[in-house]
């Protein structure tokens, strides 16, 4: 479990993991020591405290994998930054996302593939519970290449 993790983020890693019946809950830690302040882009490494996030990842066989991720937040010590506590940002979980983008990439192949009810069908199979509204929403967001349109060809 820890390599499966550590291919999203080298620093992140496992610190238990229970077998539930319907889910895998990994509980993680990510090493970090310090990072940029998004308002003013100065690096800080003075530790405020920690938070969680949860969110689900890709399944581990047919099972769902839930990660629960302490991080850190820092404090912005530069004069003048009206941000003077900031959380740690992590590129492959944007804020409020409560799967993962390699999650997301996957019901985003799929959705490509089939209706977003079918999609909504087979993530419950393997215990990823989303809405066919929120497939749409995916499908809506993923940025599609013109020239690998074929709507868009001959333009
Ligand atoms: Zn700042």
């Amino acid at each position: 479990m820890d390599d499966i993790l550590k291919r999203l983020d080298e620093r992140l890693s496992v610190t238990s993991v229970v077998m539930e019946e319907s889910q895998i809950r990994v509980e993680a830690r990510l090493s970090s020591n310090g990072a940029s302040c998004p308002r003013c882009g100065c690096h800080s490494s003075r530790r405020h405290s920690l938070y969680t996030r949860t969110w689900m990842d890709v399944p581990e066989g047919a099972m769902p994998v839930s990660v629960r991720l302490a991080l850190p937040k820092w404090f912005c010590d530069e004069k003048g930054c009206a941000q003077s506590v900031f959380a740690e940002r992590l590129e492959w979980l944007p804020s409020y996302n409560r799967r993962s983008s390699r999650l997301d990439s996957q019901i985003r192949a799929l959705a490509f593939s089939m209706s977003a009810l079918q999609t909504e069908r087979v993530c419950s199979q393997f215990g990823i519970r989303i809405s066919h509204d929120a497939v749409l929403r995916l499908v809506y967001k993923t940025g599609v290449d013109e020239s690998a349109s074929p709507f868009r060809r001959n333009r």
